[in-house]
């Protein structure tokens, strides 16, 4: 994408830096299958240190991470809890059901959010009839929640319930570290709650390609076979993990600016007519808004922002996603604000006159 589109699509968008491509030429390598890439060996326990658990996991994926996880938690015919706005429920092809013979049982949050008393009494009774209930598993910070911040004592209560009545806990911390920098509460803190944790380096730390599933030693041990079969092994992958590496050492303060950003990009959209937030408040980078029916349909809209070079994801028929992320400084977004003013003002673009199209 030329530097002059405005890509605010999503934080999965971003170029390796030259500082990261260097670290990425300059990685030592070895073949990560028979296990010697020594970078990879360590940005797993890098991973496994910053996240307080035994081991760590390097795979292609966040796809892949969650996926791995379900696997180490069910076996076919059980089921985990979830909250039905969430990635795995939603966004990766039920691949629990296809690949895994694993049901969910998802409940609707708000914003992503759930509360305890509402899983309380989900657990299914020990009869035949019954999928067994596994595990319950959050997502932090949710993406279709508005890139929510789970509230800590919700997490607390949730996975205190799960363990006392012997569920097991999954994180999806693909923003993981929004929600730390965010609040200022470490990642441990986040994470001693949860038996395996996945956390992405390709969304908003900008790396090319990657996430790592961590948790106990013999469960990750177990996760390198799931991975193979998956086809998630990778050979001379230092080259990448490298990438990951780098992210973790320079891009983790820094989405503080993408907070920062999304919260000015709300801020414009508050002083639009016919755009509305939702949530109304902006958590950490994601902003979803609506446009108004009396205008058109979202994609419409998201179209005449592309034909003024600005990008963003229509993700319903009336909602709108923009991200920000190491790609768009301050200027761009004050770019941004100004073309969705702009095309906010048109009328239908069926009642458009010709030549503004
Ligand atoms: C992006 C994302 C994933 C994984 O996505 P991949 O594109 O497979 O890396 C998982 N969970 C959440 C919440 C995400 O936003």
């Amino acid at each position: 994408m030329p530097h002059d589109v405005l890509d605010f699509r999503s934080d999965t968008v971003t170029r390796p830096t030259p500082a990261m491509r260097k670290a990425m030429a300059e990685a030592e390598v070895g073949d990560d299958v028979l296990g010697d890439d020594p970078t990879v060996l360590r940005l797993q326990e890098r991973v496994a240190g910053i996240l307080g658990k035994e081991a760590a996991l390097f795979v292609p994926s966040g796809t892949m991470s969650n996926l791995i996880a379900v696997r180490l938690h069910c076996k076919p015919g059980e089921e985990f809890l979830c909250e039905a706005g969430c990635h795995v429920y939603n966004f990766e092809q039920a691949g629990y059901a296809q690949l895994c013979g694993v049901a969910a049982r998802a409940v609707e949050g708000t914003h992503g959010v759930l509360r305890v008393e509402q899983l309380e009494g989900l657990i299914r009774p020990d009869n035949a009839h019954f999928a067994r209930t596994r595990m319950v598993a959050l997502e932090n910070t949710h993406n279709r929640g508005g890139g929510r911040i789970q509230p800590y004592a919700h997490v607390e209560a949730i996975t205190r319930w799960a363990h006392d009545h012997g569920l097991t806990t999954h994180l999806d911390g693909a923003r993981l570290f929004n929600a730390v920098v965010a609040t200022g509460i470490e990642p441990t803190r986040w994470t001693r709650h949860f038996d395996t944790v996945s956390v992405c380096f390709s969304k908003g730390l900008g790396a090319p390609v990657g996430s790592a599933l961590s948790g106990p030693r013999d469960w990750i041990a177990e996760a390198v076979r799931h991975r193979k079969v998956l086809g998630g092994g990778m050979r001379q992958a230092g080259v990448l993990a490298a990438a990951a590496l780098f992210a973790l050492e320079h891009h983790v303060d820094r989405l503080a600016e993408d907070h920062a950003n999304a919260q000015r990009l709300a801020e414009g959209i508050r002083g639009i007519d016919r755009l509305r937030l939702d949530p109304p408040t902006v958590d950490t980078n994601l902003v979803f808004f609506h446009v108004d029916r009396a205008w058109g349909p979202a994609a419409e809209f998201s179209a005449e922002l592309k034909r003024r070079g600005l990008l963003m994801l229509a993700t319903s028929p009336t909602m709108i996603r923009a991200a920000t992320h190491l790609d768009v400084d301050r200027d761009d977004v004050e770019r941004a604000i100004g073309i969705l003013a702009e095309v906010a003002a048109l009328r239908r673009p069926s009642q458009r006159p010709a030549e503004v199209s």
